[in-house]
């Protein structure tokens, strides 16, 4: 693939995050991955802070007909965070993170990793199951299940999945939980691995998930309300 993507200047404006194309410094940076092996060039890097940065993204992929792929954390080894010709929206940069102790929830933005986030709940006590190794995204780890530490007594990290707010192909922006969007909510699980381009399940890998994009809270809110007991 190849080809240019347009920036409208509106967009160029209002864009908080960053737009890197292939002759800006940091594009070399901001197309690795966790695995040294990958090595494909996206014509556009949308590295979002905010979920307005998302939409546009996902808008200016739509529109130019672009393929887009989405980062998380970037610790699939098959590179699938990174496009070879089109449109990578990284949502790194997006590492807000919130603990409601009373609740025992959190809510975390796509761009957290386990550390990060296992820092945050620690400091009140609380744990969920996430990744064994601490730099691994949660977005990614969580869509695919989530296996960690804590599995064995509380399940995979999806099951603790409370709710996960998505930007549309078509850039609306919803909630997708047990109550709202249930078709969507499951969807995004791995017992619903796989949607094809109307939304209708499929079982072709590869097409899972790759039009919808959980921001900023692909992780969250996750239940955790276990105690977390200290690792001697
Ligand atoms: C060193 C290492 C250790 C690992 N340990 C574990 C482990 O303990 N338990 C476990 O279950 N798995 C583990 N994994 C596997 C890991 O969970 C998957 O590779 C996971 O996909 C990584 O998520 P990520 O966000 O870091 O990766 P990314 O490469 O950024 O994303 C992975 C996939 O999810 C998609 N994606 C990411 N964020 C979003 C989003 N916000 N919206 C839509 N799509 C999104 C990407 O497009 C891509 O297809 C490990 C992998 C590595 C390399």
């Amino acid at each position: 693939m190849g080809g240019t993507i347009e920036i409208p200047g509106e967009v160029r404006a209002a864009f908080t995050g960053e737009l890197i194309a292939p002759a800006d410094p940091g594009y070399e940076q901001a197309r690795r991955v966790h695995n040294g092996l990958i090595d494909k060039r996206p014509v556009l890097i949308a590295r979002c802070r905010t979920v307005p940065d998302i939409v546009d993204a996902v808008t200016i992929g739509r529109e130019q007909a672009a393929e887009i792929s989405v980062r998380g954390g970037g610790h699939n080894v098959a590179g699938l965070a990174v496009t070879d010709g089109g449109l990578m929206i990284d949502l790194a940069p997006m590492k807000g993170i919130r603990i409601d102790p009373a609740r025992r929830t959190i809510w975390a933005q796509a761009g957290a990793t386990w550390k990060e986030l296992n820092r945050a709940a620690a400091v009140h006590g609380l744990a969920t199951t996430g990744g064994v190794v601490s730099s691994t995204g949660i977005a990614g780890l969580t869509l695919g299940g989530g296996e960690g530490w804590l599995m064995g007594k509380y399940g995979l990290t999806v099951d603790n999945l409370l709710a996960v707010e998505v930007v549309t192909a078509d850039g609306q922006v919803i909630m997708a939980s047990a109550e709202h969007h249930p078709d969507l909510f499951w969807a995004l699980s791995p017992g619903g691995h796989g949607l094809r381009r109307d939304g209708r399940p499929s079982r072709q890998p590869g097409t899972r998930g790759a039009r919808l994009l959980p921001r900023p809270h692909p992780g969250g809110p996750r239940r955790a309300d276990r105690v977390h007991e200290p690792v001697r």
